[in-house]
């Protein structure tokens, strides 16, 4: 089985890269996107912390021509960032935003959102509030 193998992979090469399964309990809750009429079941949810993580398990994927669905905050409304079936890759634990006080530009990792970005803006004292809308 194709899947199996990116998961044994991933876990064994990225022992910190948390795979979860539908037989897991937290399953259920981190399945779920903004848009509850969007119902879908992916083989696996794959929680990276790094970058490396992440190439990792695109790699993987793409070898076995696995269904990828990429998460960062899980608002879009057709349910983008989720699938049926395929690898959702939830990058919600790499949420770290450093923002450079001199020249207000921001280094975002792929699973931050507009509060994270605040929350650097502020300690940076960069007026760097995110505007949305
Ligand atoms: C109630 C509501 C209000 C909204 N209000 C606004 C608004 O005021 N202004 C506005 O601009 N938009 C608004 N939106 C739209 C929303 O900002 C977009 O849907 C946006 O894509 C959501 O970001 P997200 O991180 O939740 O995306 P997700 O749902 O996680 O992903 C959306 C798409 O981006 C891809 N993606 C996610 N993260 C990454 C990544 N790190 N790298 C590559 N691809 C990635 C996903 O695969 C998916 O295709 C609103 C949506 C809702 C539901």
């Amino acid at each position: 089985m194709l899947l199996a193998r990116i998961f044994k992979e991933l876990e064994t090469a990225e022992p910190n890269c948390t795979v979860i399964k539908p037989h897991q309990p937290e399953y259920e809750t981190l399945r779920k996107v903004w848009n509850g009429t969007v119902d879908r079941r992916p083989a696996a949810i794959v929680r990276p912390r790094t970058a490396a993580q992440v190439a990792k398990a695109v790699q993987l994927a793409a070898e076995c021509g696995a269904l990828l669905a990429v998460r960062c905050g899980g608002h879009s409304f057709p349910g983008l960032s989720t699938c049926d079936g395929g690898i959702v890759l939830d990058l919600s634990a790499m949420n770290h935003v450093v923002i450079d006080p001199v020249s207000r530009a921001a280094e975002v990792e792929g699973g931050a959102l507009l509060g994270h970005l605040d929350v650097a803006g502020a300690a940076a004292a960069a007026g760097a509030g995110a505007g949305a809308g």
